[in-house]
């Protein structure tokens, strides 16, 4: 669903571009309102959210399928916890709908996706073990590395429920917006991607804005 953003760019109290290939990791207070901004256009930020007390509570997407009976995110879905309990709340969409069903890109599933040889590529999976090794504060390991959202990615349900890789639907100033209903650790990786039409395989910068 497409929803407008009512927030003012220059009250953000935070704004960071990260750009492709880099991961940002930052934890947004109950309260705030985090937004994502694809600034050149069908680019995946591959997200990941924490209950910044205990990081052991995380996104969960089984549970927020299931509880809004819907496997695509936009303005309105509330992400749900493994505890069942509300992190964030979209509240604002340009972009229409974003994925959770298609995870991450790693080196191992880019040679089953692609090809053998793309093994030494870049993927999201590196960007997020190097942001936990380079924030030790949170305490975080390997077996924290679950289950994620991918913003502005297309992967649409297929008639008879397969899961495709489509061309990208966002476009370039589109953003998603989120309210935290909890302290939340932002784990986000700007997709380095080169094999998927997702992003014209073109991987470019994203913004991440902070309102109080
Ligand atoms: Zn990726």
């Amino acid at each position: 669903m497409i929803k407008e953003s009512q927030l003012v760019d220059d009250n953000a109290v935070f704004r960071k571009v990260v750009p492709a290939g880099d991961y940002f990791m930052e934890v947004v207070k109950k309260g705030q309102t985090v937004r994502i901004l694809d600034l050149e256009g069908n680019q995946a930020a591959d997200t990941l959210f924490y209950n910044a007390n205990d990081p052991s509570e995380r996104y969960s997407a089984v549970d927020t399928i299931r509880e809004q009976g819907n496997v695509y995110l936009s303005a309105g879905t509330k992400l749900l916890s493994n505890e069942n309990n509300v992190m964030l709340e979209i509240v604002a969409d340009t972009c229409g709908r974003h994925d959770t069903l298609g995870g991450a890109c790693a080196t191992e599933s880019n040679t089953v996706r692609y090809a053998l040889g793309k093994k030494c590529m870049h993927a999201c999976r590196d960007s997020w073990m190097l942001a936990i090794a380079e924030n030790e504060q949170y305490g975080m390991g390997k077996r924290d590395i679950t289950h994620n959202i991918n913003f502005f990615m297309n992967v649409p349900v297929t008639q008879k429920g397969g899961l495709s890789f489509a061309d990208g639907i966002s476009a370039p100033g589109k953003y998603v917006e989120l309210k935290a209903h909890m302290d939340v650790i932002v784990l986000l990786s700007n997709c380095p991607q080169l094999n998927n039409p997702c992003n014209a395989y073109h991987p470019t910068p994203v913004e991440v804005l902070i309102w109080n």
